[in-house]
């Protein structure tokens, strides 16, 4: 058994629902979403073509892979219900997949702007549907992950006792119009963002309040844990910075990271920081800053064959409970 935790797959269920919705259409190429207000979306066959996630699957040697909802259409900010309705089509389409293959674990997207009506769909998505984790990104448009309106869904996850997996906004990320060029949004933004949400979080006292939520952090937590010696400096000088219960750094193993971080050196880092029982493989497939060999990276990284093991299946079993 090997586990890549970082994929973004639309279910073929979930466009079914969507076109019922009316958020979806099918122009010549494939599917795009279709939402009032916006240039309709396209999703790239890799999104939604299950033959090629299984391809995906054989060519980098994993056994099992996470869904997650595609990070540029997580559609917080749709009017009225459409957001809530959005998210259990999609809740209701990876159920299915999950249900039918055992290779598969779904990860609910969740109407996020809305941390009440979140709140009600993870008990559905989780509690009903069997959903194994949430999926969501770094911050909407009114709300961090310090913002006391997001308290009624950290309980309910806090009570579920799944994981949260956090994925950077890649179309309104830390930087703005400064990130526009050479890609920057992406390379810099997207580690960036991570930092700054997984500090909301932290100097919040948010995992003081919620001691069973567990996050799992994609492209290695981005800049998070290299800034962490700073971030403790600021809670020891800093009065604004007091409110958690101990340092930053003792949180750290609060935390999980994935390798998608292409650099065996920083990986092995990563892990000297934090463990390898902190660590899980991922890819981030279907895009093109996905790691097409993570195995080779994890190998290249002079770890050792117990290290590896966990990185590679063990921590994403426990996490996932299978
Ligand atoms: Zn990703």
């Amino acid at each position: 058994m090997y586990i890549d935790t970082h994929n973004h797959f639309v279910p073929q269920g979930a466009l079914r629902r969507l076109e019922g919705l009316g958020l979806l259409e099918w122009p010549v190429g494939g599917p795009a979403l279709s939402v009032p207000g916006r240039q309709p979306m396209a999703l790239v066959p890799d999104l939604w073509d299950e033959g090629m996630l299984k391809a995906h699957m054989q060519e980098v040697g994993f056994t099992h892979v996470s869904l997650m909802v595609p990070p540029f259409v997580t559609l917080y900010d749709l009017p009225g219900d459409l957001s809530l309705q959005y998210s259990q089509a999609y809740n209701d389409g990876v159920a299915e997949m999950q249900a039918r293959d055992k290779s598969y674990f779904g990860l609910a997207t969740l109407p996020l702007h809305d941390p009440e009506a979140s709140a009600r769909e993870v008990r559905r998505a989780v509690g009903d549907l069997g959903l194994k984790g949430v999926g969501i990104i770094t911050h909407t448009k009114e709300l961090e992950f310090s913002s006391p309106a997001m308290e009624p869904l950290y309980r309910a996850i806090d009570d579920l006792g799944v994981p949260i997996y956090v994925h950077p906004d890649v179309t309104n990320t830390v930087g703005g119009t400064r990130t526009s060029p050479y890609y920057l949004r992406n390379l810099v933004g997207n580690p960036s963002e991570t930092a700054l949400a997984m500090s909301h979080l932290l100097f919040s006292g948010v995992l003081d309040r919620y001691p069973n939520l567990t996050f799992v952090l994609s492209h290695g937590g981005g800049t998070f844990p290299w800034i962490i010696g700073r971030l403790d400096h600021g809670y020891e000088v800093r009065s604004e910075s007091k409110i958690p219960r101990a340092h930053p750094s003792a949180y750290l193993r609060r935390f999980y990271y994935d390798t998608v971080v292409f650099n065996p050196t920083v990986l092995r880092s990563l892990v000297e920081l934090v463990g390898s029982d902190r660590v899980v493989a991922g890819t981030d497939w279907p895009f093109d800053m996905g790691d097409v060999d993570p195995k080779a990276t994890i190998e290249a990284s002079f770890l050792s064959a117990a290290d590896v093991e966990n990185i590679m299946w063990k921590n994403a079993a426990r996490l996932i409970k299978s």
